[in-house]
């Protein structure tokens, strides 16, 4: 039985795949690990420390004493909030990963590094955006995610850690709120929907980005890190996407549940500037031909389960 490490687990992916990992392996197996961030009661439904994932020493205190076998690292610092704190960001999300994949070599643990749609830049293709391609990222945020695929890819061929991992698009959940990204408008507009029948969306209603709905990320992560690796000729960086949209066609979808649903556009010029930054649609042949990457949710089955979820939570208070 795997011994697995979650670090970011109080936030957005974290709380969930730590939840989904634990029905897979059993609570006992799977350590929860936030920091600052207050723990949720059902993170705490298992082993729970406090950890900074810059504090290197404590990292591999965790991993040699609880005799992890896998980490699945997601603490990082997300778009819009590491380009208002660039050196942070530079700190928490390269460091930290450095961290993981020290110990992850000393102790010979699998390593789950979750990239993302940042990682490309403005002068990628945006449309069909090719698994190996340009990756000149303008942001922060996306420097530390093509870095970290180079760095995950270095130590595989360096010291065979067995390092793997995705570049998620926008992610879309209805459990815990997203951190700072700048996707967020596409969770934060149900929450409006449901509550005040309109929503002020901060990116231009024609910005096309692709996304993902939670339980597809999830299982995508769980999948890629089960597969043998002599099926994988990429190991880090996979484009996944499940559905690519523009707020407008969000917000028109949502209409068709909630008709008196209007949509206003109050454009924030930074993650704007980011988005635009983005590719369009990221093509996802190599995830599908290497692993068997196949979405289970597309626009109008992502669109009516988080209305059903979201409507219960505010009947439920
Ligand atoms: P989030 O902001 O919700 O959670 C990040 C977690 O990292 C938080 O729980 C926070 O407490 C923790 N953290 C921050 N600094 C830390 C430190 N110094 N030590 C330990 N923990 C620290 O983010 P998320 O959406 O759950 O994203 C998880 C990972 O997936 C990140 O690497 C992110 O870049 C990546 N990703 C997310 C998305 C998305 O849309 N959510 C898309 C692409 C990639």
């Amino acid at each position: 039985m795997p011994k697995i490490l979650v670090t970011g687990a109080t936030g957005q992916i974290g709380a969930e795949l730590t939840l989904a990992l634990r029905e897979r392996y059993g609570a006992d197996s799977v350590i929860a690990a936030g920091h600052r961030r207050e723990p949720s009661d059902h993170l705490m439904h298992g082993p729970y420390v406090s950890l900074d994932v810059r504090d290197a020493a404590a990292l591999d205190v965790v991993v040699a004493g609880r005799c992890i076998t896998i980490i699945y690292h997601l603490a990082a610092l997300l778009s819009a909030v590491a380009e208002e704190q660039p050196l942070q960001a530079w700190d928490i999300n390269m460091n930290g990963l450095l961290n993981v994949l020290e110990s992850a070599r000393q102790h010979g643990c699998q390593v789950f590094f979750p990239s993302s749609i940042a990682a490309f830049g403005p002068g990628t293709p945006p449309y069909n955006t090719p698994q190996d391609t340009v990756q000149h990222p303008s942001t922060i945020y996306g420097i530390t995610k093509v870095s970290g695929e180079l760095l995950c890819d270095y130590y595989h061929r360096r010291y065979s850690v067995d390092a793997r991992g995705l570049r998620y698009p926008g992610l879309i959940s209805n459990q815990v709120l997203p951190g700072g990204g700048t996707t967020d408008y596409a969770v934060d507009i149900f929450y409006a929907a449901v509550k005040q029948r309109h929503y002020d969306c901060f990116l231009r209603a024609d910005t096309q980005l692709d996304m993902m709905y939670m339980p597809d990320a999830i299982a995508a992560a769980m999948q890629l890190m089960q597969t043998d690796p002599g099926k994988l000729t990429h190991r880090n960086g996979f484009n996944v996407t499940a559905m690519s949209f523009t707020p407008a066609q969000l917000a028109a979808e949502i209409q068709k549940h909630l008709p008196g649903f209007t949509i206003g556009y109050t454009v924030d010029p930074l993650r704007q500037a980011i988005a635009d930054s983005w590719p369009r649609h990221m093509d996802d042949s190599a995830a599908r031909a290497e692993w068997g990457w196949q979405p289970g949710f597309d626009l109008p089955g992502m669109v009516a389960d988080m209305l059903a979820h979201i409507s219960a939570k505010f009947r439920n208070g």
